[in-house]
């Protein structure tokens, strides 16, 4: 991250005549960072944009786009070769993307030496609408099945649920896990479940179900809050590392995937490209400010996180990872609230494309102490939304966020 330009090109926002601009261009590339001088910007698309039909014209040749920026008055701008509409110092422009990734390389000539300013976008080239099911916290399942030793695993109500789900809506689910469902006292003293435990006589059954029902890493327990928003990207691979073991262990690597949410949504940065290596390809988060400044973000900055807050997606081209914004928790939206917060997702190019569902495990659990009766409810709502809408069901660590390239 480059903050002297990051300050440039905000500055400039700032300056630059009406919303319309809105909070675009930020900096991706370190390559480019040094390079653009102030005079010239590439506002719209943002490097790591990901774009689909919703945002040009697409046909079989490719997509079309409008590249929007700043210059200095009186010079010519190309974008990519093709010349710019010029008005006072705003330019546009439009490219055609014909492949995944494109770099957009806006030149400026005038008096004086010429311009360049470059970024770096996305094209999800055969994005379909499409929604993914994530469920975080998961431990009361599995320690569930593991002590009432049940025939199947579906004589758990909530793996039922799910499975009832699966075959009224075709809905696949992310089951996102700890490796101990202790509290914070039972941890220190190891007297709770640990999946150890968990037998694996059901394997059989997880790999014929493997096809809509993923388990992944998502945190070594429930407590303490944040655990890796400051810890050593080898503490969180080490937990990571243990969790995978043990769902193929007693699941089989069919019923594997790697972590798309990692708990509380924070990690350090230096810890992207070992959870690359790891094969993720996906995080989702909130990317939410309530007043003291933007969280659940995996720590990005504010212009990143703000840019996340109104769109689907974002690449990071450094550690290759797409981030996500979640749509809706559903364990925070009453029942009949679901429809009115999917409805403007649905409405808005930005993020009308991917939902991204998501709920806790903890709240379907009578003896949790914050249940909600009508959860599994709230869940077959948002579901039957989506679905009734066309969206399909996918899972975000295959393809481009479920998408096929
Ligand atoms: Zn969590």
């Amino acid at each position: 991250m480059n903050h002297e330009k990051l300050t440039r090109r905000r500055m400039l926002q700032s300056a630059a005549a009406g919303a319309a601009l809105g909070a675009w261009g930020f900096p991706v590339q370190p390559a480019s960072a040094a390079r653009a001088p102030a005079d010239l910007t590439i506002l719209e698309p943002v490097s790591g944009a990901v774009l689909n039909h919703r945002h040009g014209r697409q046909t079989s040749d490719g997509l079309t786009i409008r590249v929007v920026g700043q210059a200095r008055r009186g010079d010519r701008v190309t974008v990519n070769q093709v010349a710019c509409r010029v008005e006072g110092t705003r330019f546009e422009g439009e490219v055609v993307l014909r492949q995944p990734e494109t770099d957009l390389l806006a030149v400026a000539e005038g008096a004086g030496p010429s311009r360049e300013d470059r970024v770096r976008v996305v094209w999800d080239r055969y994005s379909e609408p499409r929604y993914r099911f994530s469920i975080d916290d998961n431990s009361f399942f599995l320690r569930d099945i593991a002590q009432k030793n049940y025939r199947s695993l579906f004589d758990c109500f909530y793996l039922k649920m799910l499975r009832d789900l699966h075959a009224k809506y075709g809905a696949k689910f992310s089951v996102n896990i700890f490796y101990t469902a202790a509290d914070d006292a039972k941890v220190a003293t190891g007297t709770d479940f640990k999946i150890s435990q968990f037998p694996d006589r059901y394997k059989g059954q997880w790999r014929d179900n493997s096809h809509w029902l993923k388990l992944a890493f998502h945190a070594y327990a429930n407590m303490p809050d944040r655990p890796y928003q400051d810890v050593p990207p080898e503490r969180l691979v080490a937990d990571l590392d243990l969790v995978a073991a043990e769902i193929r262990r007693f699941a089989g690597e069919e019923s594997y995937a790697p972590p798309t949410v990692i708990h509380w949504g924070m990690t350090r940065r230096t810890a992207l490209a070992p959870l690359f290596r790891r094969g993720v390809r996906a995080l989702s988060g909130y990317f939410v400010n309530h007043g003291r400044g933007w969280d659940i973000n995996y720590g990005w900055d504010d212009a990143h996180s703000e840019y996340l807050s109104r769109h689907n997606a974002w690449k990071d081209f450094e550690s290759g990872i797409v981030f996500s914004r979640i749509g809706i928790v559903c364990n925070s939206v009453p029942l009949e609230r679901i429809a009115a917060v999917l409805e403007p997702l649905a409405k808005d190019p930005n993020t009308a494309e991917i939902m991204d569902l998501f709920t806790h495990e903890q709240y379907f659990w009578p003896f949790y102490f914050h249940y909600i009766p009508d959860h599994a409810r709230r869940v077959d709502r948002a579901i039957r939304w989506v679905t009734e809408r066309g969206y399909q069901p996918v899972f975000f660590h295959e393809g481009l966020l479920g998408g096929r390239v």
